[in-house]
């Protein structure tokens, strides 16, 4: 174990204290020149940083309306303080929504505003120094981009927006984040996070085939670069090779079959995770997103089903129609793109799947809401959708369900604390601390309504929560996938044999 402290749980909603610079030491690795240069930024810190930084902000704030507003318009009441997990599990005030902000917006100020430029002193404007980007790259880097503080700004200040923007001109001046920037180039040279090359795909998935068919009897097919094929599945890598990610993947499978439609992954497009939005890079954004567009098209398929990844369906659902539409070679009778989650309750709701709901009867479960599905886009065409299908898809599988408390369910949902591009181990302390918001409320069902297992849709949650709970004292394999859980109910009939 790490050598920091666990916090103790607290009852929601927590009185937070104050403990300045708790967190001040917490740096995440720095991205080596051949991790920032393939991404189209300077290997090391350039010269003249201060001014091109200053400039790169300048040009930011003059391409985004939103940006400018967000930086303009706080009026610093205080509604968000107690709103960010981090804050409320490190008790550092500068993880306090507002404060990060300001290390931003006081840069702003001095450069951009009248009043900043004449007296900056009376405007906590301040200049831009080294030691200002260095509190730069350890605050915006405590953020995960969850946008659950501006839920509650009245003014709908999104400091996810204001981090992206930090972690852009960071990397624009040579200063990036080893964990992301790596990704991305992985993704770039190879076509997933993990950089697991076409022939290991294949024989993953081989492997799948016989498994299933050893635990059902069924020939359940895994397709990978099958042209023609109906459906174009992208899925986080995760998926191909974790606990409890796969077991989604085998749902996924088994829910196809059952539908009798003809799918396929492709080896090009392996990936539905873009952590380029995570630092907030647009040609990066729409690079990544492009293998994805350009493997639709080589394969020749008619839909596009995106599996359980957070992040990668805010990108699908809310970006990919203006990032790399038109799809106007795609199937406009369904919904383009679609989730997982609705293809499985679209059946459902059809009476097209048979489950034996008991097959969980060993499990009471909770449903964790992920932050880019909660908080930034929706699912099927319902309000809310996002909230309801998940959890009629659990519900049509297991007979033991339960919602956490609603002041962190839904879009108060608190971020499994490992989002947002902090999902490495030299950020552990943050991402155990950050936890601690959901893990209270996962204590409280534990204890008052014997739940014993969390499921999630998105691959950054599983991995974030299998590798903290731990620290909480609960077994890792209470994490579990909805599809997994889907699997395990679902009944291939004789006929799909
Ligand atoms: S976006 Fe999320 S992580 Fe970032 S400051 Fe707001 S609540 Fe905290
Ligand atoms: S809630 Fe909004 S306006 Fe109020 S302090 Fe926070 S960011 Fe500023």
């Amino acid at each position: 174990m790490a050598n920091f402290e666990t916090p103790a749980l607290r009852e929601y909603p927590i009185i937070p204290l104050l403990r300045a610079d708790t967190m001040a030491h917490s740096k995440t690795f720095a991205a080596k020149p051949e991790f920032q240069t393939p991404l189209g930024f300077p290997g090391e810190l350039v010269e003249n940083w201060e001014q091109k930084a200053v400039d790169k902000l300048g040009e930011l704030v003059s391409q985004s309306r939103a940006l400018q507003v967000f930086l303009d318009s706080c009026v610093k009441c205080g509604a968000c303080t107690d709103k960010c997990h981090y804050y409320l599990g490190t008790d550092d005030p500068k993880n306090m929504p507002v404060a990060r902000q300001d290390l931003l917006r006081s840069v702003y100020r001095r450069y951009y505003t009248f009043a900043g430029k004449v007296v900056p002193w009376l405007v906590g404007a301040r200049d831009m120094t080294k030691d200002v980007l260095d509190e730069w790259y350890t605050y915006f880097h405590q953020c995960s981009q969850c946008r659950r503080c501006s839920v509650f700004c009245p003014y709908g200040i999104d400091t996810a927006e204001i981090s992206m923007a930090a972690r852009e001109i960071m990397d624009s001046v040579g200063m990036g984040q080893r964990y992301s920037n790596e990704i991305i180039g992985k993704l770039h040279k190879i076509g997933n996070n993990l950089g697991l090359p076409a022939p290991a795909l294949a024989n993953t998935l081989e492997g799948l085939e016989e498994d299933v068919k050893d635990e059902t009897g069924v020939d359940v097919k895994f397709p990978l670069d099958v042209k023609g094929a109906d459906i174009l599945l992208i899925t986080p890598s995760a998926d191909f090779f974790a606990e409890p990610h796969i077991d989604g993947l085998i749902g996924y499978a088994k829910v196809f079959h059952a539908a009798g439609v003809s799918w396929t992954i492709s080896s090009y497009a392996s990936e539905a995770a873009n952590f380029s939005m995570f630092i907030g890079s647009h040609d990066n954004l729409h690079k990544v997103a492009m293998r994805i567009r350009k493997a639709a098209k080589d394969l020749g398929v008619k839909r596009i089903v995106v599996g359980e990844c957070g992040h990668a369906w805010r990108v699908a659902y809310s970006f990919w129609n203006t990032l790399i539409g038109p799809f106007d070679f795609l199937d406009p009778r369904y919904p383009i793109p679609q989730h997982i989650c609705e293809f499985t309750y679209d059946l459902i709701q059809k009476g097209a799947l048979t489950f034996d709901k008991s097959a969980n009867d060993d499990k009471v479960v909770t449903f964790h809401d992920s932050c880019n599905v909660a908080r930034a886009s929706r699912m099927g065409d319902m309000p809310g959708g996002q909230f309801v299908i998940p959890r009629e898809v659990i519900k049509a599988v297991c007979n033991n369900f339960v919602d956490m408390s609603p002041e962190t369910t839904q879009e108060a949902t608190f971020c499994c604390g490992g989002g947002g591009g902090l999902l490495t181990d030299d950020l552990l302390e943050l991402r155990v601390k950050g936890a601690m918001p959901r893990m209270q409320a996962l204590k409280q069902v534990v204890e008052e309504n014997g739940v014993t297992h969390m499921a999630a849709i998105c691959a950054i949650c599983k991995a974030q929560f299998t590798k903290v709970v731990p620290y909480y004292k609960y077994q890792m394999d209470m994490i579990q996938s909805v599809h997994g859980l889907v699997s395990k109910a679902i009944r291939l009939t004789p006929a799909d044999k």
